[in-house]
């Protein structure tokens, strides 16, 4: 029964070893792919602007253009301009 317990340990032994090469051939192999982002402009940041009323960033997209003062919500666009 007891060579059963060498028998695994050796199996155990060589996975592990079979494991390391793997990981240590791994960094070669991503040296030859290039990047996926390099190169490519980052589409996903989106510039952000702070509100001239609370100093909240939200999205150029999404911000409120008032003169040169840019402003997350019409409400504070309003509160701003009444000022
Ligand atoms: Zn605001």
């Amino acid at each position: 029964m007891r060579i059963l317990f060498w028998l695994a340990l050796f199996v155990v032994v060589i996975l592990a070893l079979k494991k390391k090469v793997q990981t240590v051939a791994s960094p070669a192999r991503e040296q030859q792919a290039p990047p996926p982002s390099a190169g490519k402009p980052a589409r996903d940041a989106e510039a952000m602007v702070c509100c001239a009323a609370c100093q909240v960033y939200i999205p150029a997209s999404e911000a409120v253009y008032k003169g040169q003062q840019v402003y997350c919500s019409t409400e504070h666009a309003e509160q701003a301009g009444a000022r």
